[in-house]
């Protein structure tokens, strides 16, 4: 009956423990809900996906996840993947064209479905269905339930306490034959053995690792990154290099032009942020410098005396689908920040989208990091209804599509040579960590239709744009905290390889020429070659999506653990195959979000570092939880296995096994489960259990063991009753194993007692084990539930003597041990050493 209300007790604290633990996790994971862009009231507003109703006008565009089942009214280029509904890989062209007969789910081309993702083009339709009553809807009530995740630190954990439970039964087998044999009743030594061999059993590890692990991701989202799987923070904990991009990752993401130039003139740009106040410096050997500073009627006038200027800022203007905004008399951008500069630049210069409004939009070829590029149809409806295309991009992309430039408002032939020095300036921008886009145009037939990239040829090239995007100031401390803890951060960007090279100065990453591959580059290398090579490289520049996924590929292929972040759609691919894929919460995707383990709220690269931090803490208190488990119960077993052996009576009764696995071997463990680490300076491991943790445990629960057997016997030498004697084995081993929790905490870290007297929860726990030992001990009516005997005061003398020198006698014997090792020359017993 005692036992049963034991065992009871620590079965439902486990349950309890262990469904707190998944409930963080689940609220956690909540805190994303899918948000789209619904037109209200005329007015284009994010929704959360859940207020959608039938009969709501939806804006999508690449990256964004269907909210509902949509109705498409208008669709440019668009492109679905419908894989999660109808299993088909590849993307479906979607259009608003009606369907002439009825099809199946697969062929219905105007119509969206809830749950698919928009991987190309932009539409917009009417909202049919939502929530349950979608295709999606329908589908997933036909499934039943999700498996539970079981993380691989689960897996591992389970085949030690595998390993354990058969040792344990084996010595419960051993104990059983030997005490039989020695004559003591059947019964008796059935509930002992059994007792024995369940309490060496650590079954309350998966427990303490989702206790863990989730208390780590609670402590994640306070430093602004959601964990999506409990398996992913303790795979941050191992990874070894983390592959981040640049532009709002390690830079601010808020652009400022700072430079601008035509075929034959340059600029220098003032001003901050998206602020529209700042002036034009004239710059460049052919001109001597003269300050463009006008009033602001005046410069409008100004620059259409100067075409090519006047034709930039116009495209700036119009190839362009942000919007700048005051907020509390802040100018911030709404949309792409690249688009919002080049709008502050336009405004510098007196021009404003509003000034534009003869201007009509047709079709769009919208921005794709793999084409580098966006081009727009524009047509005056007021001037002599002129229609032209224009461009912006990448420069070497925007040049490979020019075949002639404007210079003082004449057209001529673009060669070679002068693209060359186009892009000889472009780099000269990029060595000041500047972005540089370029800008063209061509007059256009409205015939000709306008939505394909086919129509972006034969383009007269303006001239060009470089702005800053700042660093963001702590990434450079993040970067050397992540070198610190042996990860190599590899910046990957779509940017030009220059402008990704001074900004990785500016941070500390390694950026000598040997270090910097290009996307051309990787084309020409074949998957050998970068696996042989990819080692050595620290910034990838002018890379695409599908380049992302070779590097991951090559770096795991090389043993590298690796977490990678990303933000586009396309980045997907990239951030499934990472060990751990991080999407960016303020600039990802729907999608990107929902492929991604761990979502960083604030986009910031610091938190990635933190995250490891956080999964080596959390393999750091699983590995010293299980020690504290693992070193008691050796102790337990070696207690009353010895004593059988050496004929002593059997020195624990089973009922005092049972609340010392509840209280002083749970309750610690637990304690130094969640332990937040904040002094702790993990190592990198790949394997949490290793030879030096065997070593301590063994170490310690051995002289736990033989102490407080010693202790037994010789108070049954100086002639104290049977019963007394086993409060002194049990006293000793609980008082042991408490200590031990000490010993554990401060494995690997700096605290001092001090550090230790203010975490709450251990000595919480640790008040409870000794008030529930001394309760055992000296209140009757428990005394008698636990068969225990009340002990004298100076008995506590040797009790606490030998409880207390285990941790001090076991640092000697294990120096000894790592002396011996470090002596046979194995290097592997070297790191073991310093770990120790
Ligand atoms: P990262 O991958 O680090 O975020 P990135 O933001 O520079 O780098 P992309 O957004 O893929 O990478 O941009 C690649 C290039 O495309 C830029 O260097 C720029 O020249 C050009 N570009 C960026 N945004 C636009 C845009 N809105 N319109 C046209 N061209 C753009």
């Amino acid at each position: 009956m005692a036992m049963g209300t034991i065992l009871l007790a620590n079965a439902a604290i486990s349950t309890i423990q262990e469904r707190k633990a998944e409930k963080v996790v689940e609220t956690l994971n909540q805190f994303q809900p899918p948000l789209c862009k619904a037109i209200r009231t005329g007015q284009l507003v994010e929704l959360n996906a859940a207020e959608l109703v039938p009969g709501d006008i939806v804006c999508l565009e690449a990256g964004d996840r269907v909210p509902a089942d949509i109705r498409l009214i208008h669709a440019s280029n668009m492109r679905v993947n419908e894989a999660t509904l109808t299993g088909e890989s590849l993307p479906v062209d979607k259009s608003e064209s009606a369907l002439l007969e009825e099809c199946a789910l697969s062929e219905r081309s105007n119509m969206l479905f809830m749950g698919t993702d928009v991987c190309g083009g932009k539409g917009r339709g009417v909202v049919v269905q939502t929530g349950m009553n979608t295709e999606m809807g329908h589908l997933m009530s036909l499934l039943k339930h999700q498996e539970k995740e079981v993380t691989p630190l689960q897996e591992k954990v389970s085949s030690i306490s595998k390993k354990f439970m058969k040792g344990a039964l084996i010595v419960g087998g051993l104990v059983f034959v030997m005490g039989t044999l020695r004559g003591i009743p059947i019964p008796q030594m059935i509930t002992t053995s059994i007792t024995l061999a369940a309490s060496a059993i650590p079954e309350g590890l998966p427990v303490t690792i989702t206790i863990a692990l989730s208390a780590g991701i609670y402590r994640m989202a306070k430093k602004n990154a959601l964990i999506r799987k409990l398996s992913s923070l303790e795979t941050l904990g191992r990874t070894t290099v983390i592959c981040t991009d640049k532009t709002g990752t390690l830079t601010k993401n808020e652009m400022t032009v700072k430079a601008i130039s035509t075929a034959d003139r340059r600029w220098t740009v003032t001003g901050n942020g998206y602020e529209p106040t700042g002036v034009l410096h004239e710059v460049g050997p052919e001109v001597a410098a003269t300050a463009l500073e006008l009033e602001d009627t005046d410069r409008y006038e100004q620059h259409v005396a100067n075409p090519d200027l006047n034709r930039l800022l116009q495209i700036c203007l119009l190839c362009n689908n942000s919007e700048l905004e005051q907020q509390e008399g802040q100018w911030t951008t709404k949309g792409d920040p690249t688009e919002g500069a080049l709008l502050a630049l336009a405004a510098k210069n007196g021009l404003w989208l509003k000034d534009m409004t003869h201007w009509h939009r047709g079709h769009e070829i919208p921005f794709d990091s793999k084409t580098a590029k966006m081009s727009v149809v524009c047509k005056d409806v007021q001037n002599e209804q002129e229609c032209y295309l224009f461009s912006k991009g990448a420069v070497e992309t925007i040049l490979r599509h020019c075949s002639r430039y404007q210079k003082n408002g004449d057209l001529f032939p673009l060669y070679e040579d002068q693209k060359q020095f186009i892009l000889q300036q472009s780099e000269q921008y990029s060595a000041d960590a500047l972005r540089v886009l370029a800008f063209a145009y061509r007059p256009f037939d409205e015939s000709e239709g306008g939505d394909s990239i086919d129509d972006e040829r034969e383009l007269i090239y303006v001239g060009l744009a470089g702005m800053m995007d700042p660093p963001k100031p702590e990434v450079e401390q993040s970067i050397q905290e992540a070198f610190a803890l042996g990860i190599k951060p590899v910046m990957i960007t779509g940017d030009h390889p220059i402008t990704a090279i001074a900004i990785g100065k500016q941070l500390g990453i390694n950026s000598d020429a040997h270090s910097v591959v290009t996307g051309h580059e990787l084309d020409r290398l074949s998957d050998e070659e970068l696996i042989r090579m990819v080692d050595q490289v620290s910034i990838f520049a002018r890379v695409t999506p599908e380049h992302k996924l070779r590097i991951v590929t090559a770096l795991q292929q090389c043993g590298q653990i690796v977490a990678m972040t990303g933000d586009g759609v396309n980045d997907t691919p990239a951030i499934k195959q990472a060990n751990v894929g991080i999407a960016m919460g303020r600039t990802g995707t729907e999608v990107t979000k929902e492929t991604a383990d761990m979502v960083l709220t604030q986009d910031d690269f610091g938190t990635i570092v933190e995250g490891v931090k956080e999964g080596r803490t959390i393999i750091g208190n699983i590995r010293k939880a299980l020690g504290c488990l693992l070193t008691g119960n050796l102790a337990e077993i070696l207690v009353t296995s010895v004593a059988v052996m050496v004929g002593l009576p059997i020195p624990l009764v089973p009922i005092q096994i049972l609340l010392m696995n509840l209280l002083t071997d749970a309750l610690p463990a637990m304690v130094l489960a969640v332990n937040g680490g904040e002094k702790t300076k993990q190592p990198k491991r790949t394997d949490f259990v290793d030879k030096a943790l065997y070593q301590k445990v063994i170490t310690r629960g051995v002289l736990l063991g033989l102490g407080s057997l010693g202790l037994f016997g010789a108070s049954l030498a100086v002639g104290a009753p049977v019963p007394v004697a086993q409060s002194v084995a049990f006293a000793t081993l609980v008082a042991g194993q408490l200590m031990q929790a000490f010993s554990w905490r401060q494995e690997g870290t700096e605290e001092t007692v001090r550090d230790w007297t203010k975490d709450r929860f251990l000595l919480g726990a640790l008040c409870v084990s000794w008030l529930a030992l001394l309760g055992a001990l000296y209140i009757p009516p428990l005394a008698g539930f636990f068969h225990t005997a009340r002990l004298p005061m100076h008995y506590w003398i040797p009790i606490l003597g030998v409880a207390g020198s285990v941790s001090l006698l076991a640092k000697p014997v294990l120096n000894l041990i790592a002396k011996k090792q470090a002596h046979n020359a194995s290097p592997a017993s070297g790191t073991y050493a310093a770990a120790v």
